[in-house]
């Protein structure tokens, strides 16, 4: 923490703060300014907030954290970058570039298991489908629930992918867990405080998509929740953006992709599906971001995507997937990396 003292503060202001800076179980390093002082309490990192109480305290202008709150989550703790396994063959975060594809929802046993076959054979190694599914409308489908997570473990039997599927209520956590590789917390439920301690106790990945309204740090608070439970394991996935634009579903961000880079050790998704909203963009967006450094890429997979009973429109067909992985490749190789 440092404290700012005014530019006008007087020799005992600032020994007064020293002194209660000392009080508190700190110690406290002046730095006499011409200017100004600015005081910096040393010591044990938790608790270090009780340090705010010190704007109220008289000559004071202003407390700063030095550290960012997001603790676990941060860079300052560890520099290296974090590789999280999720089967013997995936583990985001190291030089391969892993492809999460599927439907948007698991809608039969053919279609989720046609669909995991295709996008199997094209390269991806996790099946994306929504069992549990948030819909704005509540007349929409709301996922097959318990009979999809059955038929994901199907499909992933059948072709070895793990699979990867949203969580939405604190009660089903161990249920998804059983069933899935990598637990999704979706965009809506960024903020969900409960949800996200309920996935910190568990052993399985997480997938914690970005809220559409939510800022990269209010977004690493949330991870930090999670990580702060015991569960070191999230994958973080930009999504888009709610913004004034109407051409695209939401604004995918993928310059939280480089700021996350410096901010976090944890891996980075990126989903142009949902951040885009239309089938067209999907692909531009798939190759800017393992451009920009993702490590993973989300895209929604559909064999009859007129058929879907959800986000159909942002949905590639087998052929345009095949042909985004082999163009995936060479941006990937350009940098260093495979998938
Ligand atoms: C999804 O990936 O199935 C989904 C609902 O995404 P989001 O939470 O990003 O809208
Ligand atoms: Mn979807």
């Amino acid at each position: 923490m440092l404290v700012v003292m005014q530019s006008g503060a007087s020799k005992r202001e600032i020994e007064e703060v020293e002194l209660e800076i000392e009080r508190m179980g700190y110690k406290p390093h002046s730095i006499y300014g011409v200017e100004r002082t600015v005081i910096g309490a040393i010591g044990d990192e938790r608790g270090k907030a009780r340090l705010q109480v010190l704007e109220t305290s008289p000559g004071v202008e202003r407390v700063i954290p030095i550290l960012k709150p997001y603790k676990l989550a941060g860079k300052e703790l560890r520099k290296e970058k974090t590789c999280i396994r999720i089967s013997d063959n995936v583990s985001f975060g190291g030089d391969r570039v892993h492809v999460i594809a599927g439907p948007c929802a698991v809608e039969s046993e053919e279609q989720i298991c046609a669909i995991a076959e295709t996008v199997r054979d094209a390269g991806a190694t996790v099946l994306r489908g929504g069992a549990y599914k948030p819909r704005t409308s509540p007349y929409s489908f709301q996922g097959l629930k318990d009979d999809g997570l059955r038929l994901l473990r199907i499909a992933s039997d059948k072709t070895g992918l793990a699979i990867a599927t949203e969580v939405m209520k604190e009660s089903a956590v161990d249920l998804v867990a059983e069933y899935a590789d990598i637990v999704q917390i979706g965009t809506r439920n960024m903020q969900n405080y409960d949800l996200l301690k309920a996935v910190g106790q568990i052993n399985k990945p997480v997938l914690l998509k970005r809220g559409m309204s939510s800022t990269i740090r209010e977004w690493l608070m949330s991870a930090e929740y999670i990580m702060s439970q015991g569960n070191m394991q999230v994958i973080l996935c930009e999504r888009g953006i709610r913004t004034f634009e109407t051409q695209t579903r939401n604004t995918l961000d993928l310059s939280a992709v480089s700021v996350l880079k410096h901010e976090t050790h944890l891996p980075v998704v990126v989903d142009p599906s949902h951040g885009t909203g239309h089938w067209q963009y999907v692909a531009d967006m798939a190759l800017a971001a393992v451009a920009a450094g993702a490590d993973g890429i989300m895209i929604e997979v559909h064999n009859n995507p007129h058929e879907a009973w959800s986000d159909g429109s942002q949905s590639l067909i087998p052929e345009r997937f095949k042909a985004l992985m082999d163009e995936l490749r060479k941006v990937a190789a350009a940098i260093g990396r495979t998938i």
